[in-house]
């Protein structure tokens, strides 16, 4: 299974990726998270993404289109992948179905999870990520219940970074829904609801789809 979740900053799209990697067995890749891992262990790489990250800009497409297609030659792929936050316009679209394409491993499906401003507002606010293994919570918790590490708001959680972030989305993610649907890989579900329900949706949707 080859797959690309898209959607707003704060749909949920990091909570249902680790899941459905787990319930299809596959990697999952999260751009911001490599960026962020990046960024903690102090990397060149995390030095170039940092400043586009703190002000909720995309890092420039020569940096992340080359760290995916890394990303994609490590052996765990052989078997499928989940995209998390890659692609992010339709530059990094076309570089990805180029690269897919060369290697005859075309993505099965583009998952799009539809949220509205408000409710990205609501949730990003109150959003708190683990330090030690980024599983990411809805307000009130003060530590990880599944490695104890510390939870943070993320810098780019900050209302004022949130407004940009979405802005970004709207004017340069938001294209790709289209470029998908045009592809015949697209399928939308409202990202509103419980976590398992979500997920089986998206299981139930990709049963029918990929078979
Ligand atoms: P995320 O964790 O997916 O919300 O990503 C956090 C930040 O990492 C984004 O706001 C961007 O600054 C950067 N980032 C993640 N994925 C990409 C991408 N595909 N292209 C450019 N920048 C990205």
């Amino acid at each position: 299974m080859r797959l690309v979740l898209v959607g707003p900053p704060g749909a949920g799209k990091g909570t249902q990726a680790a899941l459905l990697a787990e319930h299809f067995a596959i990697p999952h890749i999260s751009t911001g998270d490599i960026f962020r891992a990046n960024l903690k262990s102090g990397t060149e790489l995390g030095l170039q993404a940092k400043s586009y990250m703190d002000k909720g800009d995309l890092v420039p497409d020569s940096v992340t289109n080359a760290m995916v297609k890394d990303r994609l030659t490590h052996i765990d792929t052989a078997t499928g992948f989940l995209l998390d936050g890659f692609p992010r316009n339709v530059g990094q679209a076309e570089v990805l179905r180029a690269f897919l394409g060369e290697r005859q491993i075309p993505l099965d499906a583009v998952v799009e999870f539809a949220i509205d401003n408000n409710e990205v507002i609501k949730r990003l606010s109150s959003r708190r990520t683990c330090r030690g293994c980024g599983k990411i919570y809805a307000g009130e918790s003060v530590k990880c219940d599944a490695c104890g590490g510390e939870l943070y708001q993320r810098d780019d959680d900050r209302e004022e970074v949130i407004a940009r972030r979405l802005e970004v989305y709207s004017e340069q993610t938001a294209p790709i829904v289209n470029f998908y649907r045009t592809e015949g890989l697209l399928i939308t579900l409202p990202a509103i609801g419980e976590i398992s329900t979500i997920t089986a949706s998206v299981v139930r949707a990709l049963s029918q789809k990929v078979s």
